[in-house]
């Protein structure tokens, strides 16, 4: 089977280096010249673990091609992955379609026998239909069937979440394009995960109810830990308590600042968006996107309060800027709104992140960069956590304290062991971790938050 795919990102590249993997024939085509030019020397544009190397396996074997031609490439395909950006647009928060139905203008003149053109792009309802339409407009006589084929794995573990599924979806009302998408996938189906078919609208809205459901569930859990605070409980521990329900499910209990990414924020946004103009909104997701956003405000709060009032002419050490680790994307991380709000509030900021840098400089000026976590310490008079890179959970806290200026940690993400940075003498705060009675806790840690309360022990 030879597969075109069009966009080489984070999605596009992991999803043909996986098909390639199969056996299938996969040609990228990507717009992007400096994207291009490292691709066809075997090197991923992007972090993700283990990527190179099936990239070079399958580079080797013929399997796995680069090309900014895309006619030859779609003549040839049997199936046209749309792998684009659909990114949130500027003003309104809808999801930006516009690469999408773009590529598909561009590919429309080069269909020859019957062809799959799928969207593994995260699409609102009814993109399937509207591509449908403008290859009709374009194409009358081209013979295509268009299906949703939204994809589900994570940064950071794309390359298990590609082979290992929980489920692949596939919405089509083609026969034809059924019979294809299922020769596609028969690898996976064959290590027994479900190939599930159903209508278009059903594959393309699933992908946004899964988004928002994992983002409510981040959003459910950093409430609850500022509840714990509050009322002297370990988040933690409620979260493994909770997490083993399996009605509830123990993944995405992580309380931290908020979450970030490529996909939630803008997938959520859209989502509302689509329900409103659908006149059936869903206020619950309304809630999630504005209680994200205060989250991350509050975390400079926290941070600012961590330092007894103010960051003014404080050097801030900060481990990790990347949405979360083993991934070097940057967009909509939290360090985005943290950081510059730090600076504006008088801080100097020394950071590191594994992998991040890249991508971060541009985007957050100012900074001084650092090699490592030892680097960033040195002087600093608070340290902050802002993503669990494993090689800070594996730091030698004791050399780090001799390196600082000062002794606060503000560990937005449990990355730490709280009694251990406590013995070594840090003033250390986590993210729920009140193990005080209720009415005890440091009112520093709450002060501030919007949202937050006072404990209200009598009652
Ligand atoms: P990305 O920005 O990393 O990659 C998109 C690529 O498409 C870029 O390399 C760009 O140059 C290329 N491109 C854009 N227009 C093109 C065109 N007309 N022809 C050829 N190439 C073109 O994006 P991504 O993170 O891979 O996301 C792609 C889609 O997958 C989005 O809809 C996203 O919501 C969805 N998705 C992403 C993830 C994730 O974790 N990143 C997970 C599931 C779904």
């Amino acid at each position: 089977m030879k597969i075109c795919m069009i966009g080489a990102g984070y999605v596009g590249l992991v999803s043909a280096a996986c098909f390639s993997d199969f056996g299938w024939v996969v040609t990228c085509v990507d717009k992007d010249p400096d994207r291009l030019a490292d691709l066809k020397a075997g090197r991923s544009p992007i972090y993700e673990p283990g990527l190179e190397a099936l990239m070079d396996r399958n580079i080797k074997a013929g399997r796995l091609l680069f090309t900014d031609k895309l006619g030859p490439a779609v003549a040839d395909a049997d199936v046209v992955f749309l792998a684009v950006g659909t990114p949130m647009r500027r003003g309104d928060g809808y999801a930006d379609l516009s690469y999408v139905f773009s590529a598909v203008e561009d590919a429309a003149p080069h269909f020859q026998d019957f062809t799959v053109v799928t969207t593994k792009s995260t699409v609102p309802v009814g993109t399937s239909r509207e591509i449908e339409r403008r290859l009709k407009a374009k194409r009358p006589d081209a013979d295509v069937a268009v299906c949703s084929n939204p994809e589900f794995l994570r940064e950071g573990s794309a390359i298990q979440d590609f082979t290992h599924p929980d489920r692949v979806l596939v919405g089509t009302d083609d026969e034809r394009a059924r019979e294809v998408m299922a020769r596609l996938y028969k690898p996976l189906a064959l290590r027994g995960s479900p190939v599930m078919f159903v209508e278009r609208e059903s594959a393309e809205l699933a992908k946004y109810a899964a988004n928002a459901f994992l983002a409510l569930k981040i959003s459910f859990i950093n409430e609850i830990a500022d509840l714990c605070e509050n009322l002297g409980a370990d988040v933690q521990e409620v979260a493994s308590a909770i997490g083993r329900d399996r009605r509830i499910g123990d993944k995405f209990l992580h309380p931290g600042p908020g979450y970030g990414g490529s996909c939630f924020p803008k997938d959520v946004s859209a989502l509302i968006r689509t329900a409103r103009e659908a006149k059936s909104p869903v206020s619950i997701i309304e809630q999630v996107e504005r209680v994200n956003h205060e989250r991350k405000l509050a975390m400079a709060i926290r941070i600012e309060e961590a330092a007894g009032g103010s960051v003014r002419g404080k050097t801030i050490a900060v481990l990790g800027l990347t949405f979360k680790p083993n991934t070097d994307d940057m967009r909509d991380a939290p360090s985005l709104v943290i950081v510059p709000m730090l600076q504006e509030r008088g801080a100097t900021i020394r950071a590191c992140d594994p992998q991040g840098r890249r991508q971060a400089e541009p985007l957050l000026p100012g900074l001084t960069w650092c090699e490592n976590a030892n680097e960033a310490a040195e002087g600093a008079d608070i340290l902050v956590v802002l993503t669990e890179w494993n090689e800070f959970r594996a730091l030698d806290l004791e050399g780090i304290r001799n390196l600082m200026g000062g002794r606060t940690v503000v560990d937005l993400r449990n990355a730490f062991d709280a009694d251990r940075a406590r013995d070594l003498g840090f003033d250390y705060s986590g993210i729920g971790r009140g193990k005080a009675a209720p009415g005890e806790l440091d009112a520093k840690n709450r002060a501030g938050r919007p949202g937050a309360h006072p404990v209200q022990a009598a009652k």
